[in-house]
């Protein structure tokens, strides 16, 4: 039987299974604010949290409260009751009706191995706990879920048991009952025969819940919609326990622009980019490169081959548009590049091509002379700009050098170091500025004094902040001698971007980016000023 639903709903636990991912925490504000998100991208269910596990989650419903939500539906996590008591009886339960959601869900177990060995108690018990759990809730609360825990594994050691559990919960009133792959071991086709027999047994709607232990949770919950479940739960980026839960970013995506559901409206599945990053954002993570549908990599394009190809037709190496969800096409300058590669980005920085035709292989070949040097553009997309810049208008430089220094200084040993970096340079109109500044460290001091002396000249450059610094040691073998590459992002509010830098001195390569860095923002400006962008680069993303 492949009986697929006419809709689906997603149900996201990004909030409470998400937060179970190590390394990942969300304040009570971060919570909000992404409740506020995914209630504007168009999630009809957002799971908060567990109110009877922490006082955080309290918090937060109790701060949620104040939320206007658009469209989506705030829902409040617990578990059945305990042995032995009534539900009413129940502390947890009790908390679940103080947060005050129209939708509560509870997980219960339905695989007889749990019931026997961990709750020790009897098949019929267990009956009892789901049933006066469910019962319990439903007197009280609009929308009751069933979280059927382990349900897959308990289908396969005992599908009677499995089965009757969840009957049990649908008499007992439940709204929804959630099959879970708990473990994250099953397989689609495991998947898929267990919900054909659910729904021949059961008439109440059905969810799907994957973890993603076997990589498999995206297909396991793609077979559960084919097979006629009706809500997805999930979390964004996939975080959660373990290798995480199922990604919703996939799961949407996969579901709108391949299966045909309507899950959301065009115009907010081009916000799924954004979505996935303002997550990693939150919970201080850096966001994964290679992320199918969101990643920055996931429509990036690097072999001269497919650039050509994708220049003339983009679906020769693209599964979707990348706008559709918000993303982009890039193209990668490196040594497998060819001419298209170079033309490619002329076009992206808004260059007349035609004026670029003559000069691009003088482009490519510096390119390939500085890369083998261990210069690397991929990152660093604004050096590359200044470059092709050059050899169209020969100069680009703002301002030139005359000379600096930098002293680091540690008196004592339980001290911390200072820096300190004294600089000249040759404005625009010749006069010459000198002067110091200190930092925490040498580059920290050189990139202040900098700064200080060009804001003489260009008072615009207070505006630009240091975003990031990375050091790379290239070639090993050689210890302190090695070429370093460093790789600096600035930003000034309107657009970030990458410059770099190679030397075997540290510092000297931090200038290279530093410098390439001022010189970036000063002609960007100029650029935008004159007007003479045409080709304008998405401004999240620049
Ligand atoms: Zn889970």
């Amino acid at each position: 039987m492949s009986t697929a639903s006419p809709h689906v709903e997603i149900y996201d636990t990004t909030l409470r299974d998400g937060t179970q991912a190590e390394d990942i925490a969300f304040t009570v504000e971060d919570k909000l604010r992404i409740v506020e998100r995914l209630d504007d991208f168009g999630i009809r269910y957002i799971e908060g949290g567990w109110p009877g596990s922490n006082p955080r989650d309290e918090a937060f419903f109790e701060a949620a409260k104040q939320l206007h939500l658009k469209q989506a539906k705030l829902a409040a996590f617990g578990a059945t009751r305990r042995v032995g008591i009534r539900a009413s009886e129940d502390m947890n339960l009790r908390k679940l009706l103080q947060a005050k959601t129209p939708v509560v869900t509870i997980v219960g177990k339905t695989w007889d191995l749990h019931v026997r060995d961990d709750l020790r108690i009897s098949k019929s018990q267990n009956f009892e706990v789901i049933h006066d759990s469910l019962a319990f809730l439903k007197r009280h609360v609009e929308t009751v879920i069933f979280d059927a825990e382990h349900f897959f594994e308990g289908f396969q050691a005992d599908a009677e048991f499995a089965l009757q559990c969840c009957q049990v919960a649908a008499d007992a009133g439940a709204d929804l009952i959630c099959l879970c792959d708990t473990n994250g071991g099953r397989l689609p086709e495991d998947i898929a025969t267990a919900v054909d027999v659910v729904r021949r047994t059961i008439a109440t709607p059905l969810g799907i819940h994957c973890h993603n232990d076997s990589e498999l949770a995206v297909a396991n919950t793609l077979a559960a919609v084919r097979h006629g479940v009706t809500q997805v739960q999930g979390t964004i980026n996939g975080i959660g326990e373990r290798c995480g839960n199922v990604n919703l970013c996939s799961v949407i995506a996969n579901l709108q622009l391949k299966m045909g559901y309507k899950i959301v409206s065009p115009a907010q599945l081009r916000h799924l980019r954004e979505l996935s990053h303002f997550v990693w954002e939150l919970a201080n993570a850096e966001p994964f490169k290679r992320q199918p549908f969101v990643g920055l990599s996931a429509f990036a394009h690097k072999g001269g081959l497919h650039v050509a190809a994708v220049q003339k037709n983009r679906l020769t190496y693209e599964h979707i548009d990348p706008q559709l969800v918000g993303n982009r096409q890039r193209v990668l300058v490196s040594d497998l590049s060819g001419r298209s590669n170079i033309l490619y980005k002329a076009r992206e920085f808004g260059v007349d091509v035609e004026e670029v035709k003559p000069s691009v292989r003088k482009v490519l070949a510096e390119v390939k002379d500085l890369e083998n040097q261990g210069f690397q553009f991929e990152g660093a997309e604004a050096s590359l700009e200044l470059l092709l810049q050059k050899n169209l208008n020969g100069k680009t430089r703002h301002f030139r050098l005359i000379g600096f220094r930098v002293i680091d200084e540690k008196r004592k040993e339980d001290e911390p170091p200072l820096s300190e970096a004294t600089i000249m340079i040759e404005g625009p109109d010749g006069g010459i500025e000198h002067t110091a500044a200190q930092g925490n460290g040498p580059v920290n001091a050189l990139d202040n004094a900098l700064r200080k002396a060009l804001t003489k000249f260009y008072p615009q450059i207070e505006e630009m902040k240091l975003l990031d610094y990375k050091v790379r040691v290239l070639g090993s073998g050689e210890g302190t001698e090695a070429v370093v590459r460093v790789l600096i992002e600035s930003g000034d509010g309107r657009e970030r971007w990458g410059t770099v830098g190679v030397s075997p001195n540290v510092i000297e390569a931090s200038w290279q980016a530093l410098a390439d860095s001022m010189n970036y923002k000063l002609y960007k400006d100029r650029k935008r000023s004159r007007g003479k962008r045409t080709l304008a680069r998405p401004a999240s993303d620049a």
